[in-house]
């Protein structure tokens, strides 16, 4: 296709901006540790961890996610749900830019 579309010609930047974007769960969770004694793990309390998890062609993928790399996952995560909000926008814009420029052309008429 080598139409070009002003409608959605103007959303090319937030598609940048909304870089990186990751679709998938973060979660904090508590899991025991290996060492033996661990106060920590002897009280309950355990060590808290941040869990990427997501399903992907019917596979379900679990990452640890370093605790610093936490505010930068969650970052990306609120981009791919407004990337995701955007790319729902683009094909009615598209549909309704097309008609647009072609108010002389008469609409399909659907067979029943
Ligand atoms: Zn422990």
């Amino acid at each position: 296709m080598n139409r070009s579309f002003k409608t959605t010609k103007k959303w090319q930047s937030q598609f940048q901006v909304l870089w990186p974007a990751l679709k998938g769960s973060l979660a904090k969770v508590r899991k025991p540790c290996i060492r033996k004694n661990c106060p920590a793990c002897a009280r309950g309390d355990k060590h808290p961890a941040w869990m990427l998890s997501f399903t992907h062609r019917g596979r379900r993928y679990c990452f640890y996610v370093p605790l610093e790399l936490v505010p930068a996952i969650r970052r990306a995560y609120q981009n791919g749900r407004r990337l995701e909000d955007l790319l729902y926008r683009v094909g009615p814009a598209l549909i309704k830019e097309f008609r647009r420029q072609r108010p002389e052309s008469p609409r399909p008429h659907p067979k029943s």
